[in-house]
């Protein structure tokens, strides 16, 4: 028998087109879990065809896509993104390094770059991971050539998307109230307004939440992981920060903090995994597999749906 998804009002869809990623982050939270095989991309649209829409009528109005590198795959980015244009969805965005983003792409016959493509199927939320706001430090945490921030902040203005960066909180990298504020003023000068500032994850249940992890990248992800609130009550401190509200995500396991300072919208998300309920879908999450499964924790969570 199909499982019950009951009630996915306000629980995300998380999609991960593929696991697959160059950048090899050291804090890589792909590279902590369980990995399954690829299906390919007929198959895996049309698994997610059934599954969206399973996830709509359960509810939920959040799609993300992420991974691995979710653009590594455009055929199957572009392909979702036609299935789900004519749903009312309140979110519909991609977390992504932003190393394709400039590529060439050959959409409705014409060369276009790959942004211009998912801009023309309707994405206009993007999340650019852009850990340090110098451009060394930004690389040493990564073997790939780091993006052309500017050049995809300047493409994403003349297409009206929107842009939000994403920093992960780090002791060497951004992981003071100092370092956080000079991220702020580098996002400000490319005309960014919209930072997420994100705890590396916290691991309960190690043997449920750690099962696959890679055991270097956990032991760096443990070494950079930040006293969270201490720093955001540090922020709250910062003249003409105002802070608006305190969000509850994913079931009670995240939380995250939103401020305004002088016109931009300043993020700070933590999230513990592992402690998901059995018995409840935490994320309903599209894995490169093509299958749907309650959390991120493993096998075990399969949806049969
Ligand atoms: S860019 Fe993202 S998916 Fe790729 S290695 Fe880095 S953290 Fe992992």
């Amino acid at each position: 028998m199909a499982d019950t998804l009951g009630d996915l009002t306000n629980v995300d869809m998380k999609v991960y087109p593929t696991n697959e990623c160059k950048s090899n982050c050291h804090f890589c939270m792909t590279d902590l879990r369980w990995k399954n095989t690829e299906a390919p991309t007929e198959k895996y649209l049309s698994n997610f065809k059934k599954a969206f829409e399973d996830y709509f009528n359960a509810g939920g109005r959040k799609v993300l896509f992420t991974g691995g590198e979710p653009t590594n795959r455009p055929d199957k980015l572009i392909g979702m993104l036609k299935l789900i244009s004519n749903y009312p969805l309140d979110l519909v965005v991609i977390y992504t390094s932003g190393v394709n983003l400039l590529t060439p792409y050959t959409h409705n016959s014409q060369e276009v770059t790959l942004l211009q493509a998912l801009s023309g199927e309707g994405l206009k939320d993007y999340n650019l991971s852009v850990h340090h706001y110098e451009l060394h430090k930004r690389q040493e945490l990564t073997s790939q050539k780091v993006c052309d921030l500017e050049s995809i902040v300047e493409e994403a203005k003349e297409l009206d998307l929107n842009i939000r960066l994403n920093c992960t909180l780090m002791k060497d990298y951004i992981g003071n109230a100092q370092e956080v504020m000079k991220y702020v003023d580098y996002a400000r000068s490319l005309g960014v307004q919209d930072i997420y500032f994100r705890d590396l994850f916290h691991l309960a249940n190690r043997d449920r939440s750690c099962a696959h992890a890679n055991k270097a990248k956990l032991a760096f992800t443990d070494s950079q992981r930040v006293d969270f609130d201490t720093l955001v009550s540090e922020i709250k401190l910062i003249p003409n920060m105002q802070f608006n509200e305190t969000l509850n995500r994913h079931r009670e396991n995240g939380r995250t903090y939103i401020f305004d300072h002088l016109g931009t919208r300043i993020s700070f998300g933590t999230l513990v995994v592992g402690t998901e309920k059995e018995d409840e879908i935490t994320y309903m999450n599209f894995q490169p597999d093509g299958c749907a499964y309650r959390d991120m924790n493993g096998p075990e969570s399969k949806l049969d749906l």
